[in-house]
């Protein structure tokens, strides 16, 4: 089994095991060793299919110190089912992790439902632009602290209108977090939000 070989952690190989994960896709051995290494941004070019939730999502669950309650991740993707697509392969991926938290937000749904979940702890946020945007605002959700921000299919978000939600977002976040951009194109404007907002990112295509 290759993906003993990219560092996972044991938890990660039990929940790989069972989900039936022969090998790892090129975009995850390409990602997770580097990733899981050291703390770096990166641009991954990266189609729906190649496997690129888990080529994040699994050195996001081995990073994130679960006893520790506060946000420590945010993955921004464009739609609400995408949020919940991503918010489910994590809660798999990290079903052997005890007490770890994954919470999904976007519109459409209750804002104070929503509110209330992440009050009850979230160590990885997954949210539409415009519902986080409008949730910082409201001060229910606090990503002050987070170490990892993960911007999933950014070019669909920016072709969606995004990009001021986006910008807010991100400058709403430390200095010193990693960014971790994914997008299936290299258009202008994905390129100008990687050069103002990330710092000298490693480049994965696959
Ligand atoms: P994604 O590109 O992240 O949308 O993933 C596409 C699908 O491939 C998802 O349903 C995953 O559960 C599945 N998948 C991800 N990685 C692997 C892998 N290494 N082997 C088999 N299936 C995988």
């Amino acid at each position: 089994n290759k993906f003993e070989q990219l560092g996972l952690n044991e938890s990660l190989l039990l929940a790989i095991k069972d989900l039936g994960f022969e090998s790892p896709s090129e975009v995850q051995e390409k990602a997770i060793p580097l990733l899981l290494e050291k703390d770096t941004d990166i641009v991954a070019l990266a189609q729906t299919g190649t496997g690129k939730t888990a080529a994040f999502g699994f050195p996001l669950i081995q990073k994130i110190d679960v006893n520790t309650k506060h946000t420590q991740a945010l993955i921004l993707s464009p739609t609400r089912e995408l949020c919940l697509q991503i918010a489910n392969e994590i809660k798999q991926y990290s079903k052997y992790v005890k007490g770890f938290h994954t919470v999904a937000i976007y519109g459409g749904a209750s804002i104070t439902d929503q509110a209330r979940e992440i009050k009850r702890g979230a160590h990885i946020i997954v949210a539409t632009p415009g519902r986080m945007q409008d949730m910082i605002n409201r001060g229910m959700v606090n990503i002050k602290d987070i170490q990892y921000c993960v911007l999933d299919e950014a070019d669909e978000m920016l072709n969606m209108g995004f990009h001021e939600d986006i910008t807010a977002i991100l400058s709403d976040t430390p200095e010193d977090k990693s960014t971790w951009l994914f997008s299936a194109t290299m258009p202008a404007e994905v390129a100008r939000i990687a050069k103002v907002f990330m710092k000298d990112p490693a480049e994965i295509t696959v």
